[in-house]
């Protein structure tokens, strides 16, 4: 395979931490995503779908009882945003394809920049491409799965509106380009990245305003001053707040909600932009695009937008990933699964089990207190915009 290299264009000058977090993320030659499967162990990090097939089924069960709260519309637009291997939207197939009326009423579709993850969602997904039929022009894929119609899109915005909608966002909104501000002596100043002479790369504070001051702005509206107050660093992320935008707005018109699961924090986040490569923290300035750049999610600046696009719209949470998958039953569900798997399996699926719900306040943890395992349950956390036509919804009553 012939290697790509990042070439970042500096117009004479630094550019800023999200310009680079863009590019090493999503340039269409050379990005991290774009050429290769970076999931799993034999990657360069692993994801709850990755973990269990527990997660996407508990998902399914989430989905499921939202389209019931409908009024089960005939038609419905299920969009999950960069669905990585597909692994998720596979496990919830499978986990709801005894209920037909819900099966039958989905299209899907995959909003995903990645022309090589796309490959690997359609595999995954067990997808073939039906012959366009009497001069048809309208190919259509289907998942073998359930029969499911799926399309794949690079933006949400190209997802046809006018059918009943619910959106998937798990650890998406990580990886949306973040800027970051400094505290100086003389103000907030955004961080940059520039050209050192020994070294490839290094950062540098802009000695001027920059445009983003003005997402900085809008963020600190949001926040008391007492939250401020306390910190030298913040990260902004537009991209975020524009998504939210696009999402409250689509629920609002076209009736339905999406959920958003990420790690991150109930208000302003400081300092968190973090790479990943091969299991391991690394530096972010360190060999681009081979290494994934991620950032804590800002829970609060996603419903303040939220609530700020429309009147429409109502925001839960968030809630802790373990409180979720709890009220949804993931316990009952690795019983079930338990009590007919090999020992090989039951291992992995307690383990797996565990990595979900655990860390913190594992809820259903019955060993002592100083043994409570490491996992994602309190560190990601689940958030629904919905119409507040559907009421609320499910894990969050
Ligand atoms: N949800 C998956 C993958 C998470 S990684 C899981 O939990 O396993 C982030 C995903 O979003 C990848 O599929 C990546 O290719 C996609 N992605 C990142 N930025 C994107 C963008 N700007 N537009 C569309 N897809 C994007």
């Amino acid at each position: 395979m012939t290697k790509n290299k990042l070439v970042f264009q500096f117009r004479g000058g630094p550019i800023s931490v999200a310009e680079y977090m863009e590019e090493v993320l999503t340039n269409p030659k050379a990005g991290f995503y774009i050429n290769r499967d970076v999931f799993g162990t034999e990657g360069d990090f692993i994801t709850s779908p990755e973990v269990s097939q527990m997660f996407g089924e508990m998902i399914g069960v989430w989905v499921m009882c939202l389209w019931e709260q409908m009024g089960q519309p005939s038609k419905v637009n299920l969009v999950e945003l960069g669905p990585g291997r597909g692994t998720l939207m596979a496990d919830l197939l499978r986990g709801t394809s005894k209920f037909k009326n819900f099966i039958e009423s989905l299209q899907i579709h995959m909003v995903e920049c990645s022309p090589a993850l796309q490959k690997l969602q359609h595999k995954n997904l067990k997808c073939v491409d039906e012959d366009s039929h009497n001069g048809n022009v309208d190919k259509r894929t289907i998942s073998m799965l359930t029969g499911t119609p799926v399309s794949w899109h690079a933006a949400l915005e190209q997802v046809p509106s006018g059918l009943p909608t619910i959106i998937i966002a798990h650890e998406f909104y990580d990886a949306l380009p973040v800027h970051q501000f400094q505290r100086a002596s003389r103000g907030w100043c955004e961080k940059m990245i520039d050209v050192a002479e020994d070294s490839p790369f290094r950062f540098v504070l802009s000695p001027q305003s920059t445009p983003a001051k003005l997402y900085l702005m809008e963020r600190c509206k949001w926040a008391g001053a007492e939250e401020i107050a306390k910190l030298d660093q913040i990260e902004v992320c537009p991209k975020a707040i524009e998504l939210t935008h696009t999402i409250a707005k689509r629920i609002s018109s076209d009736g339905g909600g999406a959920l958003v699961i990420d790690y991150g924090l109930d208000g302003i986040v400081s300092d968190s932009l973090q790479a990943i490569r091969k299991h391991k923290f690394v530096n972010i300035l360190d060999n681009p695009g081979s290494a994934d750049l991620s950032a804590y999610v800002d829970f609060a600046s996603i419903r303040h937008s939220a609530e700020e696009a429309s009147d429409d719209v109502i925001v839960h949470g968030p809630i802790t990933q373990s409180q979720f998958l709890g009220s949804l039953g993931i316990n009952f569900r690795v019983e079930a699964l338990l009590k007919n798997c090999t020992d090989e399996q039951a291992e992995s699926l307690r383990t797996g089990y565990w990595r979900l719900v655990g860390e913190g306040e594992a809820p259903f943890w019955e060993g002592p207190d100083d043994q409570v395992p490491i996992g994602m349950g309190t560190r990601y956390l689940v958030m629904a915009i919905v119409n507040k036509k559907q009421g609320i919804p499910i894990s969050f009553q």
